[in-house]
């Protein structure tokens, strides 16, 4: 039984305090990108990564080479995502605020009928957001985060995937409360296929008897975040253990606002406030990502425009970014999301999506 301790006690309103240490919080091991919310956490890293390596090394059965790719490659410490720094969303937020910080930060309140979902799955166009939920569910939730792609588990770790996933539960049940968050888990748990490889079918049949067995104490801690851009092809066996299945569309007009607004903080710009109007009109069926690689675009426009003398102008002389620079970035980076993709996830998500 994992301890509340510090957990317990803390959830006001639903809006759990930002920054805490968690209970599986790991420093070290990994790099902590620039700016991250840290910083808290800058205290004992040694002795939590040698604290959280005595309890793997008591793993029976669990390979240390394995033990440490896991927690090298794919545990990642203080995942450094608030829900403030996701645009948008409100729905995908409010569902997993309910499905899975809550009886995280509670647990004693959500047992029996009230127990918490084992797997949720997050489906959508690629580039908006569901990366990024994942790891602000783990950080709200103060669980031990684990990300890795299902494609590197059958290319980087080939003939050994299904060790890994062995391995890779066992820690996460150990290292409770924790997110293992699976990005493209279609190309795991893809209908099966009379030509089929062997050792996909293997990895399939170990991810999946793994999962039931996170669900099989009730008392374990331990969440399975899948996301996939391809949710049609997830057999009706994967969908059954996703009993939460949210979709995570393109972002609607105000959140491309909002999106906007965020990428400009902090950069010299000047655009009025019905040039914003056009530009959040213009990005109508952009991605979260589409909308990043427009604005840095736009962000070059003041360089571009200094043609030759970019390398003798001095940086307080160049010129703010203007509605312009986005007319032009607009040219070249196109919405990546066709309409018809658009259409399939929102069928798909007609007959299967929470709806909540
Ligand atoms: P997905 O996992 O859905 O493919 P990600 O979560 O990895 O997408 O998002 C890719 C990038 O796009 C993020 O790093 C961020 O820069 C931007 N982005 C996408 N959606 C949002 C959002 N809702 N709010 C803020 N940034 C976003």
């Amino acid at each position: 039984a994992t301890s509340n301790g510090s957990g317990s006690g803390r959830i006001a309103n639903g809006s759990p305090s930002k920054v805490a240490a968690r209970p599986g919080m790991i420093t070290g091991g990994r790099k902590r990108p620039a700016g991250s919310a840290g910083g808290s956490a800058a205290g004992a890293p040694t002795s939590v990564l040698a604290d959280t390596k005595t309890k793997i090394s008591r793993l029976k059965n669990i390979d240390a080479k394995l033990a440490n790719m896991i927690l090298n490659e794919v545990m990642i410490d203080g995942a450094t995502v608030t829900w403030d720094d996701i645009a948008g969303l409100a729905f995908a937020k409010q569902a997993l605020k309910e499905i899975v910080i809550l009886p995280a930060l509670r647990p004693e309140l959500f047992t029996g009928l009230r127990a918490p979902a084992k797997g949720v799955l997050l489906f959508g166009p690629p580039g908006t957001g569901k990366t990024m939920l994942a790891k602000a569910v783990s950080q709200e939730s103060k669980s031990t985060f684990f990300s890795i792609s299902a494609s590197s588990l059958t290319s980087k770790f080939v003939g050994e995937s299904e060790k890994l996933v062995r391995a890779l539960f066992a820690i996460a049940q150990e290292l409770q409360p924790s997110v293992i968050f699976i990005d493209e888990v279609d190309s795991i748990l893809t209908e099966r296929s009379e030509n089929e490889h062997e050792a996909s079918r293997r990895l399939k049949t170990e991810f999946l008897l793994q999962f039931d067995g996170t669900g099989s104490n009730p008392d374990d801690r331990v969440l399975v975040m899948g996301a996939t851009n391809r949710p049609q092809e997830l057999d009706e066996a994967a969908r059954r253990r996703f009993v939460k299945r949210i979709y995570i569309p393109l972002p609607e007009a105000e959140t491309r606002r909002g999106l906007l607004t965020k990428l400009l903080a902090g950069q010299d710009y000047q655009i009025s406030s019905s040039e914003m109007q056009k530009l959040v009109l213009y990005t109508e069926g952009y991605s979260g990502s589409d909308m990043t690689a427009l604005a840095k675009d736009a962000a070059l426009g003041p360089l571009r425009s200094l043609g030759e003398t970019l390398l003798d102008t001095p940086a307080d002389q160049v010129r703010p970014i203007q509605f312009q620079d986005f007319v032009q970035a607009l040219q070249t980076i196109r919405p990546s999301v066709s309409p018809q993709s658009l259409l399939a996830f929102e069928e798909w998500n007609r007959d299967y999506g929470a709806g909540v």
